[in-house]
């Protein structure tokens, strides 16, 4: 018998025999119990188990939804904004242990987003099943799916009320914040109802599907309860008249085709303010702004990686965040407020992991500033996503590896060696990639995979290699988190539906 067999053996029977005379569980050892993780596991217990349950209602609610921030986004988020500081130099830190500010709240579950067509969603779909509380079709915004997409006829009779419906109603303020078109399918689903998301503007809608009205419109016209408060995002020629110059872009003009200045009629409505850049939103006096409506840009607001640090006009998802929580709070009976973080969904549709990453640092930014600004004893948040994307992250690189980088591996004993992985091919490959996308163009030619080494891996429009070639890369179909903090935020757990976001705002806001 081998010493190794004969510990093996000890182990197997050692407790048993231990069982026969106590039933007291096996100590652990010194070493084990004085080991960092040891002490730091017990104690994120200890935490739990001292988890408040208030049966308060919640006076604010706040849901955050990181477009397209599925978990493996969230996971290599957290590692990547350890890395890297804001202007994108290593700081040395591994970034494994990293949470982003919404990773330490309390109560999280899984959510399952198919549409009641799709069994991978888009952004429409997932926007009205948390809006609304019901799933429909993809394509389509707070209408119920027995809506055919892009069909006016009975899609009035067919729309649903939001949860933002709900909130003016029982005399709250709202507001809803974007980095994407303020008219995007995410944004549009709490106060617009439409059967296609892409109608945006009346020049788009077909002929024969007109008395649609555009989500443009939708916007200015808003009457439930006094109206939206705070409506902030891009797309600004949306609700300029054709021909109108813009006032930031002189090649640019406004595109609506029924001749209306929306941005006119807003400012009619008493304490209404609209700003078009970031100054304006710094300079705006928030005691006499009742209503704010801001149009930073012709279409999306910039990626943050492309910003002009010494010259941006654009405000961040931070700024737009505060400003919105500033003018929303004065209401004492509340509001409900949607911020969404836009682009990590394009970043991924561009195959770009860089830019998604760093969209996900913002919207963990924009989430620790409202935290700031609110009573977490009143003030329930919410942070999800809509929907996946094919984002990886594989190999076995070593601790701390560069999460931007190509795969570096450990040594049989543990140790990081800085080596290269090496795939069949004999070449390295990166530890984030995608299943499909315009990644794909770049990753192979005639001898077979290219190789990764000689990219610039960490460049902000660097794509990761892809299998699949695709002009956009897709969505993923895969559960999204949800993470909840404030009032009956401990009825966030288990593995839900995605309409049942809207079911949780409702109840805890005590408006069911
Ligand atoms: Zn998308």
């Amino acid at each position: 018998m081998t010493t190794r067999t004969l510990l093996l053996l000890l182990a197997v029977g050692l407790p048993l025999l231990v069982g026969c005379v106590s039933t007291a569980p096996p100590a652990s050892t010194v070493v084990q119990v004085s080991d960092p993780w040891f002490t730091r596991g017990q104690a994120t217990l200890e935490r739990r188990k001292a988890l408040a349950r208030p049966a308060t209602k919640a006076k604010n609610v706040i849901l955050f939804i990181g477009d397209g921030m599925g978990i493996s986004t969230l996971t290599a988020a957290r590692i990547f904004a350890a890395q890297r500081d804001l202007d994108g130099e290593l700081t040395g830190r591994s970034g494994e242990e990293n949470h982003l500010s919404f990773e330490r709240f309390p109560y999280s579950a899984l959510v399952k987003t198919y549409t009641t067509n799709g069994q991978v969603s888009d952004s429409a779909g997932t926007a009205t099943a948390m809006a609304s509380g019901v799933k429909t079709r993809s394509g389509v915004l707070s209408v119920t799916s027995e809506q055919p997409k892009g069909v006016c006829a009975g899609s009035r009779d067919r729309a649903v009320d939001t949860i933002l419906d709900l909130a003016e109603e029982s005399g709250m303020s709202t507001g809803v914040v974007t980095t994407t078109t303020l008219t995007h399918a995410t944004p549009g689903a709490f106060y617009a109802s439409t059967p296609h998301r892409d109608w945006e503007y009346d020049a788009v809608i077909p002929a024969d599907q007109k008395p649609c009205p555009d989500i443009a419109r939708q916007l200015i016209e808003y009457d439930r309860g006094d109206g939206l408060e705070v409506a902030m995002g891009g797309g600004r020629p949306y609700f300029l008249p054709a021909g109108r110059p813009d006032p930031e872009y002189s090649d640019r003009t406004g595109l609506r085709q029924d001749g209306r200045d929306l941005v006119d009629e807003w400012q009619q409505r008493p304490g209404a303010a609209y700003v078009w850049n970031q100054d304006q939103l710094r300079d705006l006096d928030v005691a006499q702004t009742d209503r704010l409506l801001g149009l930073f840009e012709s279409w999306e607001l910039k990626y943050t990686v492309f910003r002009d640090p010494k010259n941006e006009a654009d405000p961040t998802l931070t700024e737009m965040t505060r400003a919105a929580i500033d003018i929303l709070q004065k209401n004492p009976r509340g509001f409900f407020l949607m911020v969404e973080g836009g682009r990590i969904d394009h970043g991924h549709h561009y195959g770009s992991a860089h830019m998604a990453l760093e969209e996900t640092r913002q919207l963990s930014m924009a989430v620790a500033a409202a935290m700031e600004k609110v009573d977490l004893d009143n003030t329930l948040i919410l942070v999800t996503a809509d929907h996946s994307h094919t984002l990886t992250i594989s190999g076995y690189p070593s601790r701390g590896n560069d999460i931007l980088g190509l795969v570096r591996e450990n040594d049989d004993q543990g140790g990081a060696t800085g080596k290269l992985a090496r795939a069949e091919d004999g070449k390295p490959f990166t530890t984030l990639g995608y299943a499909n996308g315009p990644g794909a163009r770049h990753s192979f030619d005639e001898q077979g995979r290219t190789d990764p080494s000689d990219h610039q891996t960490h460049g902000s429009r660097y794509r990761q290699q892809a299998l699949v070639r695709l002009s956009d890369e897709t969505h993923g179909g895969e559960d999204v988190a949800l993470y909840a903090t404030g009032p009956q935020a401990h009825l966030v757990g288990g593995l839900i539906e995605q309409n049942v976001i809207f079911h949780l705002m409702r109840h805890a806001l005590g408006l069911d």
